[in-house]
């Protein structure tokens, strides 16, 4: 019989996919579970550590362990050599299908060190990204439990499941604006199709997700940066219908110590400055508008969410993409007037914003989001409403929770499911974009129902991870079963 050694703590192994939307979520989650007694190693690239080593470095410093060693640990590999230049080791960095093809050979590439890792060290689990579709089956080779994470929401993967599962889109006529709706899910959406992922035009992402999916149900469960009391009748559904095992364990924003420098290499040293420029603004007075690190706008539609932002007469924070830049292909008229230092009504960031602090401000009382899981679940924890933009990936299903279930936001009317690297037909109005702000942000009885709900989640959120919340108790739980099985394994 084998030592038994319960007296050890947990440790696990974090894997995260190489792009900021799921690095940020798993250091938050890695120094979650850190506060939990649990020992945490993330294997990442040099470039993603940068991204994460500041929330890992201030996590080190507040639950450091009691023999005083590290709690989290960044085992930092190389990028696979793929012909991508120095440094383009993000989802972030890819502007064109040739280096998208050569990153995700660089992805497939990581399972080397993957193996290398578990071979050499013991641990409990993994928590894999689900884009590392082979995770699966190499940790099962090497008898350790792999927890799928993909960084969105039981109901996107709900979603998601039912397209795979009925393909829906197959059988919609060919027409942009069919309605499409999915089959088995607790409520009925409709959606056009030209908002769904069509298989036939992308039969690689189609191929792609029915593997994700497979694996994911082949591993040994999965977890979620999401709450219970936030999705209830999805996670009984994924739970109980599709008979997946599931921990909830967010919001994990909430396990940052450090807000200012999440997510980015460096504290940006202007970020007190936007938070004082939020300061000398009222309550709920600011729209914040950002759309996450993946989107890009094209010249017309930024002219139009400008123009969207003066019409709104709402102060703004518009953090503008770098890809999106250059101000001459799209500055309406007089639009400068309005933008500090020249003006008193905006502010624009161009480059890294302390995101969650800038939500958590009073100041902030909506959202314009592309609805990327992460934003998503940032406001709801702040409390804030959003406008939706949806763009492309689970941003579709996202904007559903929020504006058909949860009732915490409208949206624009976005309507083309397209990357970064494919044009969309429909570019959203100027006054649209106003006539949404205004809905969630002003006076009438809508804006204050939405508002009322909003303010009622957050306090929901902040109390799942709270002791007794059930975030808190999902991570207890996941807790209790590995460390039995690992008193069932060793005896
Ligand atoms: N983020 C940030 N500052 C920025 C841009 C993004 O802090 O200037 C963070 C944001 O708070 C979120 C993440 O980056 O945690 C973006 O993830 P999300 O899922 O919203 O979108 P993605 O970038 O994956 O499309």
């Amino acid at each position: 019989m084998a030592i038994k050694d319960e007296q050890q703590p947990l440790h696990i192994l974090f894997f995260p996919f190489l792009a900021p939307g799921h690095l940020i979520p798993i250091a938050d989650m890695a120094a979650l579970f850190a506060s939990r007694g649990i020992r945490c190693t993330i294997l990442t690239t040099p470039v993603n550590a940068a991204v994460i080593r500041s929330a890992v470095d201030r996590a080190n410093d507040s639950f450091r362990g009691s023999n005083g060693g590290l709690v989290i640990d960044l085992f930092v590999v190389p990028f696979p050599d793929v012909g991508l230049p120095p440094g383009f080791e993000s989802g972030t960095a890819l502007t064109s299908q040739e280096d998208r093809d050569k990153f995700f050979l660089a992805v497939r590439l990581l399972r080397e060190p993957f193996d290398r890792f578990l071979s050499e060290h013991r641990v409990d689990a993994v928590v894999a990204d689900s884009f590392f579709k082979w995770a699966a089956d190499a940790a099962a080779e090497q008898g350790v439990p792999r927890l799928a994470f993909l960084g969105t929401s039981v109901f996107a993967r709900s979603c998601t499941n039912s397209m795979l599962c009925y393909n829906p889109v197959e059988s919609t006529p060919d027409d942009p604006d069919a309605v499409v709706s999915l089959p088995g899910l607790p409520h009925r959406f409709e959606f056009r199709r030209s908002q769904m992922m069509d298989p036939k035009k992308r039969p690689e992402h189609w191929e792609l997700f029915q593997s994700i999916n497979a694996a994911d149900q082949r591993s040994f469960g999965e977890v979620f940066n999401s709450f219970n009391e936030l999705e209830p009748d999805y996670v009984e559904h994924y739970r109980t219908t599709l008979g997946r095992r599931t921990w909830l364990v967010g919001p994990v924003a909430l396990a940052n110590k450090d807000a200012a420098a999440r997510g980015a290499s460096e504290l940006s040293p202007d970020a007190d400055g936007y938070l004082r420029w939020l300061d000398a603004k009222p309550h709920g007075s600011v729209v914040y508008v950002s759309f996450g690190t993946l989107s890009s706008f094209s010249p017309a539609e930024m002219r139009e969410l400008a123009r969207g932002l003066d019409l709104s007469g709402k102060n703004f924070v518009w953090v503008i993409n770098g890809a999106d830049a250059d101000a001459s292909e799209w500055m309406p008229e007089g639009f400068a007037d309005l933008i500090s230092p020249h003006g008193e009504q905006g502010l624009t960031i161009q480059g890294w914003a302390p995101q969650v602090l800038i939500l958590n401000h009073p100041a902030v009382g909506g959202f314009v989001t592309h609805c990327g899981w992460n934003s998503t679940l940032e406001a709801v924890t702040a409390g804030v409403p959003m406008v939706t933009w949806p763009r492309y990936a689970d941003q579709f299903y996202n904007e559903k929770l929020i504006t058909e279930v949860l009732k915490v936001g409208v949206g624009v009317g976005s309507v083309d499911f397209a990357s970064k690297l494919e044009n969309r037909r429909v570019i959203i109005g100027g006054e649209v974009v106003a006539e949404a702000i205004g809905r969630v942000m002003g006076d009438g009885e809508e804006g204050e129902a939405i508002r009322k709900k909003a303010t009622e989640l957050g306090v929901k959120a902040r109390g799942a991870l709270e002791k007794g919340g059930s975030s808190y108790d999902d991570v207890g739980r996941l807790m209790d079963e590995l460390m039995a099985r690992r008193t069932s394994v060793d005896v």
